[in-house]
């Protein structure tokens, strides 16, 4: 729903301002049509339903994972493309993977995304018809911004976002919010804005690889961003997560793994997730689950904690780093 545009028809129709917020709370309920509400009048509800789609997104297509993960590719109503994931998991969690952009203009080598053609940012209501499109589905309480886009490059809007989400049954402890590390996005985020955590997607430790893999490397250096993910934690008073992506003989050595180590103790700061990579190419290939295994161990053992991410919705496309790849035959169709 494209909230200010929402706001603009109501005053027109010579309507109070309270019942902008009750379009929204049934929207945040679920709702997928004025015709649901029913604590407005019949005749305001069918006005709006003639002047405004419920939502900025049209759904183009969906998909259904094996293990129960959603995705979901938009269109906005300029046609570019956004997808968005809901996974599911056995204990409960409903947790929905956001796109901040369509596209991506940071180009991280390993990425999907990175490779299609840079949209724009998305709005505050794009955003947040990502999360009711799944809302509509079933409850949902968890959000993590690691779809289309770099957060930190959009934040007002994701900012916006980000205080909506716990009407929709979502708390800013349950958000996160992930960066490849846009300096000045981290800044801002550790005085401002509501309290959601924060996610760090570091994938090498020493400036010389992580710039090979990650250009926006060359623009904030590891150690700065590292440093600014620091003072999150200490102001924030919040573990970050350090995400780090698992490629086959690039950066999954005991050596790199003792460097990790190294770059991130003391140890109470962090927590670190290694992801087994989803090829989107032909440039990289995931570690192998032993590889995986004894860089967690190596981990461990200096103290680090480390966990390996689950992998879902591999079979559709949705997981880590593929979003967009089907997106972007969409775009140049
Ligand atoms: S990993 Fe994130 S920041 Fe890097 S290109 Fe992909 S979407 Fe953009």
């Amino acid at each position: 729903m494209d909230l200010a545009q929402l706001e603009t028809t109501m005053a027109e129709l010579g309507q109070p301002s309270y019942r902008t917020g009750q379009v929204w709370e049934w929207l945040a309920r679920g709702a997928d049509s004025f015709d649901q509400m029913s604590n407005l009048p019949a005749d305001l509800r069918a006005q709006l339903a003639e002047k405004l789609p419920v939502s900025t997104l049209e759904v183009e297509n969906s998909a259904l994972s094996v293990d129960g993960t959603e995705k979901a590719l938009f269109l906005t109503a300029d046609q570019r493309p956004v997808e968005a994931v809901l996974m599911r998991y056995r204990d409960g969690r409903r947790s929905l993977c956001l796109s901040s952009q369509s596209g991506c203009p940071l180009t991280c080598t390993f990425c999907a995304t990175g490779k299609m053609k840079f949209g724009r940012n998305l709005t505050e209501s794009e955003i947040l018809d990502q999360a009711l499109h799944f809302r509509r589905i079933e409850d949902v309480n968890h959000t993590v911004f690691m779809g289309m886009g770099e957060p930190m490059m959009n934040l007002d809007n994701v900012l916006a976002a980000c205080e909506k989400l716990p009407e929709l049954g979502i708390a800013n402890s349950h958000t996160t919010i992930s960066t490849v590390g846009w300096l000045p996005g981290i800044q801002r985020v550790t005085t401002e804005g509501p309290a959601v955590r924060l996610a760090l997607s570091l994938h090498a430790p020493n400036d010389q690889l992580r710039s090979k893999i990650m250009p926006v490397n060359d623009k904030y250096s590891m150690n700065e961003v590292v440093d600014a993910a620091r003072e999150w934690r200490h102001v924030r008073k919040r573990k970050v997560f350090i995400e780090y992506l698992m490629l086959d003989g690039v950066n999954d050595s005991p050596e790199l793994a003792h460097e990790l180590a190294e770059l991130l103790l003391p140890k109470n700061d962090f927590k670190v997730n290694l992801i087994p990579y989803n090829p989107t190419g032909e440039e990289y290939q995931g570690s192998p689950r032993q590889t995986i295994e004894n860089f967690r161990q190596n981990l461990m053992k200096r103290g680090i904690h480390a966990t390996v991410r689950l992998t879902r919705g591999r079979d559709i496309d949705a997981a880590c780093g593929q979003l967009a790849a089907k997106a972007n035959e969409v775009a140049e169709a």
